[in-house]
């Protein structure tokens, strides 16, 4: 399928690797030009350099922490005009409920809720301007259905997720769809580091806690960044301009719900 948006560009934040890097690849793929952004600076770079060498696309890295002002502004000039942004950032460090104090949950609010917040706010206008634009925020399974460890991500997720459900239906007038992906378990370095918390805690290996908690899922297995980037380039399509203020849950049927 033709997803009708060669030649436009996007910004996808915490794209060297993981969900962000799979959503940078499906949308090279759609031939969208990109800026990409990590902190680790030889990282971003060879990812860029892969991308567009794979894609024929122009890749732009810009090695900062997204959840930083400073970080955020370098990245916004090095990007100019985006037609596409896919918000992402590293998620908080497990735990209790009893675990955390303001600091811990002012860093988790600022990193998964306010950042894609502020780089919503200053890449939207432009996008209403122009009369078509596309965002996509990726946040969590636990939007729906609260994670007992990932308290932090709970809360900063959920205000995130209040916040498009409002501001996606003020712009969509202007030909701007804002959505969010919630990913349930993927095979990424997040999950390899929470099945560590798991083998840890119940002092089993590490075969073991994957085994445990991909018997959970229902496909048994995790899910893969490139069909996450899939549906994230989705999207970002001209096929999805009726598409406003979802919440679309990836997780291999892994929350029993109806709806
Ligand atoms: P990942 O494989 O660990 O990749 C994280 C990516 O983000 C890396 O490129 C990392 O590069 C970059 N990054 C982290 N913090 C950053 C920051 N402050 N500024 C800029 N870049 C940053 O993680 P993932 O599995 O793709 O997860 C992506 C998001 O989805 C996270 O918020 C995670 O909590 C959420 N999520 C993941 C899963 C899952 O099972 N994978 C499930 C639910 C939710 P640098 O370290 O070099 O910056």
């Amino acid at each position: 399928m033709d997803l009708g948006i060669k030649g436009k560009r996007a910004l996808v934040c915490a794209a060297s690797k993981g969900l962000g890097r799979g959503c940078a690849e499906a949308l090279a793929e759609a031939g969208v030009d990109l800026v990409i952004n990590s902190r680790t600076e030889d990282e971003i770079i060879r990812t860029a350099g892969e991308i567009a060498d794979r894609h024929g696309v122009s890749v732009t890295p810009v090695a900062a922490d997204i959840t930083t002002e400073d970080g955020r502004a370098r990245v916004l000039d090095a990007a100019g005009q985006i037609d596409i942004l896919v918000n992402n950032a590293g998620g908080p460090p497990p735990g209790t409920w009893t675990d955390w104090n303001r600091d811990d949950f002012i860093k988790a609010i600022d990193a998964n809720m306010l950042t894609a917040i502020a780089l919503m706010q200053a890449l939207v206008p432009g996008m209403m301007d122009r009369g078509w634009g596309r965002v996509v925020n990726i946040t969590s399974q636990s939007v729906r259905s609260p994670i007992a460890v990932l308290g932090l991500s709970n809360t900063a997720r959920a205000g995130l997720t209040g916040f498009v459900a409002g501001m996606s239906r003020q712009v969509a007038g202007h030909g701007v769809c804002v959505n969010n992906i919630l990913p349930g378990i993927h095979a990424t370095d997040r999950a390899d580091s929470l099945d560590k918390g798991v083998s840890q805690q119940q002092g089993i290996s590490m075969d073991e806690a994957r085994a445990q908690r991909q018997a959970g899922i229902p496909t048994g297995t995790y899910g893969q960044p490139e069909d996450f980037g899939a549906t994230c380039a989705f999207l970002c399509s001209e096929h999805a301009k009726f598409i406003i203020g979802q919440n679309i849950l990836l997780d291999g049927g892994a929350l029993n719900v109806t709806i």
